[in-house]
């Protein structure tokens, strides 16, 4: 899941200031699951650029705004879309970047995109994986030390960590804490006896 967040309203009114005539365009998926871009959101949303005294021509939600197929399929969903001069896309930067490729028309993000995360058990959790390129998890339990310690240490605890929290953010628990207690419940601690050189390859 791509996570991203709302952009202040004054922000957004702000990248809006010469603009009318607004889609807006949301996404069903990882942005409605943050209430950050779903239906709820999209229609708060046209309300709250109303009131600002901007006219909103219309909006849809698609199932993902990264995978919109074509304008004409925007428009057959919503053919209020052919009277837009610009479109606010509620979504991460993927579903903006997809809709500036099939709309000729400004395409303005409402949200920032902040990391590559996930959700479980109704909890959000904001950065699951660094992208890396070279995936390796697997010799990590399933949790990516790229990905969730702040200082990306792939080779084992930076030593600051105190009663398993991380010296950056004593909120969490250090990854590397959790990374031991998942190898040891799987019973592979023999994994950790592998050395990784900067790029992620074993030594
Ligand atoms: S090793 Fe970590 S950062 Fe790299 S792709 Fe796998 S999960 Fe993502
Ligand atoms: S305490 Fe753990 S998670 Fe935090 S920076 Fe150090 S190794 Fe990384």
């Amino acid at each position: 899941m791509i996570i991203s967040s709302a952009k202040p309203f004054e922000e957004i009114l702000e990248l809006l200031k010469e603009e009318d005539d607004i889609f807006i365009l949301g996404c069903n998926a990882c942005a409605a699951k943050l209430h950050v871009g779903g239906e709820p959101e999209v229609i708060r949303m046209q309300q709250r650029l109303e009131e600002a005294g901007k006219r909103v021509v219309g909006w849809v939600v698609p199932s993902a705004a990264c995978s919109v197929a074509s304008f004409d399929a925007l428009v057959e969903k919503s053919p209020a879309l052919k009277e837009a001069k610009v479109v606010l896309v509620m979504a991460c930067g993927s579903g903006v970047s997809t809709v500036s490729r099939v709309a000729d028309l400004p395409v303005y993000p409402s949200n920032n995109t902040d990391s590559l995360g996930g959700r479980s058990q109704g909890e959000v959790i904001p950065q699951l994986c660094a992208m890396c390129g070279n995936c390796t998890i697997y010799y990590f339990g399933g949790i990516c030390p790229r990905g969730q310690c702040p200082k990306q240490l792939i080779n084992g605890p930076c030593g600051g960590s105190l009663d398993g929290k991380c010296e950056v953010d004593q909120d969490k628990d250090c990854v590397w804490e959790l990374i031991y207690l998942r190898l040891e419940r799987i019973g592979r601690l023999d994994l950790l006896e592998k050395i990784w050189d900067s790029d992620g390859i074993p030594e």
